[in-house]
């Protein structure tokens, strides 16, 4: 395990869907020995909360509404991250591709936004001070939530890699059936995200990674050494 040296140190990482973020970010976490936050979790959660509840979509202010008062819980531990609503287990949930063709639809809402973001402000915070660091992923931490972040990259791919990706994770395959079932899943999402968050050239400052060739264990590596030369 690498140590890092001050109290609470801060890793943002950004990128769009099928760049590899979650499951780098967890490995890069459990190798530093320090918290997880998956924001993007916690739009899915939104998500389903609304479903489960009866909240129109489309209704902005209820959808914003619905984001204060979700009972949602996380677990920061990047070995076992979990999400609760209401006590109950939803982390699987949150991942099917129901939710994931509606998430765009909170995740545009401005109102909600503001609402998540000063949460996973306050999440960093505490994860961090429980954990003496986190690593928080999404799509707006490195230039809204965190840019003040100790270390601030952005994973990207080749949209090619980014579909191969996600297809093989989704349907274990990535023949022609496969990749046209993905990409709607990660091209059309990726483009209406985009509408709200700039995750596909890095800001000042935020140091661009990309995996298109790297497998995972060498986008693990990347990130670390990435995180060991800015700590100097
Ligand atoms: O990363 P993941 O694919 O789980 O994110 C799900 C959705 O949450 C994204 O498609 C995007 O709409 C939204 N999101 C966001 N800002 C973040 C993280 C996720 O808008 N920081």
């Amino acid at each position: 395990m690498g140590t890092l040296p001050i109290v609470s140190f801060v890793i943002a990482i950004d990128g769009p869907s099928g760049s590899g973020k979650s499951s780098v970010s967890r490995a890069v976490a459990t190798h530093f020995g320090i918290g997880y936050l998956d924001t993007g979790a916690m739009y899915r959660a939104v998500t389903v909360w609304c479903v489960r509840t009866g909240v129109d979509l489309d209704d902005s202010a209820a959808v914003a509404q619905a984001a204060r008062e979700v009972p949602l819980g996380l677990g920061a531990d990047p070995a076992a991250p979990t999400v609760e609503l209401d006590g109950d287990d939803v982390a699987a949930e949150i991942r099917t591709g129901a939710v994931s063709a509606l998430v765009s639809r909170v995740a545009t809402n401005l109102e909600v936004r503001g609402i998540l973001q000063e949460a996973q402000r306050g999440l960093i915070e505490a994860i961090g001070e429980d954990w003496g660091g986190v690593v928080a992923e999404g799509r707006d931490i490195t230039t809204v939530v965190a840019p003040d972040a100790d270390v601030r990259i952005l994973l990207t791919a080749s949209e090619e890699a980014r579909l191969a990706r996600r297809s093989r994770e989704l349907h274990g395959d990535a023949d022609a059936a496969a990749l046209a079932a993905t990409r709607d899943q990660v091209v059309r999402r990726d483009r209406d995200d985009a509408t709200v968050s700039e995750f596909t050239r890095a800001a000042d400052g935020v140091v661009a990674l990309d995996t298109s060739d790297l497998d995972f264990a060498a986008s693990v590596a990347a990130v670390i050494a990435i995180v060991e030369a800015e700590r100097q």
